[in-house]
């Protein structure tokens, strides 16, 4: 069995290890660094999940619904600390930052009471015999997050992952190391068994290995395409099952007769929430020629009027970005639009103030050429397309590398549907945009990765669906 020891390459030697710091976006003030674990280090933690994985396994859904009803109980006592640590990190506005926290809280507790019934043997009904099939957990599952929802993802992966009997071993992202780690500790505060839940903080290359160690029996990555491409290339090498859930640039279509002071309202949320650094944000605005003026009209105004201030104050209606290098990536991303013959209508430039600020920004004439058309930008800014009907707004939806989800807005529910169907992504929203819901299945297609998080679904994906088929049937001759 290959194991990590402190013989083998160390990052550090190789390549410049990732920085686990916090820094406030806020104000670009270093609040603490962290060091990455040790090969040695890292092999103990990997040790001591698989043990647990041993006994883990075999304990009931009551007991192992103890432990996830307790961790939501905290997080939903301590919201306000969680929350704080998150805007202090990242720069979430505080109080979208308290919403997913109460939200990280009521996924674990879906999944403490949903977890058994949906885990529950499957009969079958073959022409012959009886057969059923059963679940069991696969063993430590290792997963990567991204910062933007610092807590969400980790819900979304520890609630129905250790639910169903497994254990998980995560690397958080480099600048939420504290957010990291005040969710490990949840886990012992709810009364887990060590090895439960393992933060690790580790480079890339560790992770290749954590990938390669045979303990490891499935991998959950979210975060970018280039991630996914290299994490899945890697568990597919080692023939491991594994979900990715990457990025989008998710159509919102606005059809004629769609209701103007409604859609605009979502139009501001799903580009400027998160400060719109969210996989499933409205990126490219696609709307019916007759309704066109009017909605930009409104939506400038709406996004101008936002006002740059302190993430911690719950007046303030525009935080920075989670980092001064996402600013600087999503400025350069905006400039090459530009030089490729995007019109900027709105902002397009940092705001000048301490703080990764960048101004809400609205891009129109993206023609297929310009690598605009195709990127994912994430951060504050919105592409504008017009169209003349319904045909050219889901052609131009699904002229997209992407598949990850996708809204449209119009008064005929009937047609909204039936336009959601034409579309190619993993989810779709009628007249809303409300993304996630503990009951929902979350994921994409294409370039947006596969396999689902939350809901059923998500319970399914590390699992080892088991037939067993008994009667006595006489062998064939
Ligand atoms: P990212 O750079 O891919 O980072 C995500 C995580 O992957 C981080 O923990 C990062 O660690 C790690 N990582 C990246 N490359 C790696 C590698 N080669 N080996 C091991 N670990 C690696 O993504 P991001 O820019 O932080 O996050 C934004 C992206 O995530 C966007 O594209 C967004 O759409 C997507 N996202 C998708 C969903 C979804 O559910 N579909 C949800 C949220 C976000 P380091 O920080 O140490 O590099």
């Amino acid at each position: 069995m290959t194991t990590l020891t402190a013989s083998q390459p160390t990052v550090s030697k190789a390549k410049k290890a990732p920085a686990y710091q916090s820094v406030n976006p806020y104000n670009g003030k270093t609040i603490k660094t962290f060091k990455t674990l040790s090969n040695k280090q890292l092999e103990g933690k990997l040790d001591l999940a698989a043990r647990c994985f041993e006994t883990w396994r075999h304990a009931s859904y009551a007991e192992r619904a103890v432990i996830m009803a307790k961790a939501a109980a905290i997080l939903h006592a301590k919201a306000d600390e969680f929350a704080h640590t998150m805007t202090l990190e990242m720069g979430k506005r505080i109080n979208e930052a308290r919403g997913e926290v109460e939200f990280s809280s009521d996924i674990l507790g879906y999944y403490a009471k949903n977890a058994e019934r949906f885990l529950a043997p499957l009969k079958l009904n073959p022409t012959i015999g009886e057969a059923h099939i059963e679940s069991s957990p696969l063993g430590v599952i290792f997963c990567v997050e991204p910062w933007n929802f610092p807590y969400y993802q980790l819900a979304r992966v520890a609630g129905p992952h250790l639910m169903a009997g497994n254990v998980v071993v995560v690397k958080h992202a480099g600048c939420v190391p504290q957010c990291a780690i005040a969710f490990e500790k949840l886990w012992i505060e709810a009364g887990a068994p060590v090895g439960l839940y393992t933060n690790l903080l580790i480079s890339h290359r560790q992770s290749d290995h954590v990938v390669d160690d045979p303990r490891i029996k499935g991998v959950a990555l979210t975060g970018s395409v280039a991630a996914g491409r290299s994490i899945a290339a890697r568990a597919g090498k080692n023939l491991k099952i594994s979900s990715m859930e990457l990025g989008g640039s998710d159509a919102f279509i606005v059809l004629e007769d769609a209701d103007l002071e409604h859609t605009v309202k979502w139009a501001v949320w799903g580009r400027m929430y998160n400060t719109g650094q969210t996989c499933c944000a409205a990126k490219r605005f696609i709307v019916i020629d007759k309704l066109a003026d009017k909605f930009l009209e409104k939506f400038t105004a709406a996004l101008a009027a936002l006002k740059p201030g302190d993430p911690m104050d719950e007046k303030t209606t525009l935080g920075p970005l989670s980092t001064e290098s996402a600013l600087v990536d999503l400025l350069k991303q905006v400039d090459v639009a530009v030089a490729k013959g995007a019109k900027v209508l709105l902002g397009g430039k940092r705001i000048e103030r301490p703080g990764a600020f960048m101004e809400p920004t609205i891009l129109t004439d993206i023609k297929p050429e310009n690598p605009a058309f195709r990127d994912e930008f994430f951060g504050p800014v919105a592409m504008f397309f017009r169209v003349k009907d319904e045909d050219a707004a889901v052609a131009l939806a699904n002229d997209s590398d992407f598949g990850l989800g996708g809204s449209v807005f119009t008064q005929d529910v009937a047609r909204g549907k039936r336009v959601a169907s034409r579309i190619e992504t993993g989810m779709m929203f009628v007249n809303n945009i409300s993304w996630s819901d503990a009951e929902l299945p979350f994921g994409g297609i294409k370039n947006s990765g596969y396999g689902r998080e939350l809901g059923d679904m998500g319970i399914q994906e590390f699992v080892n669906k088991k037939l067993v088929r008994s009667g006595v049937i006489e062998a064939p001759v």
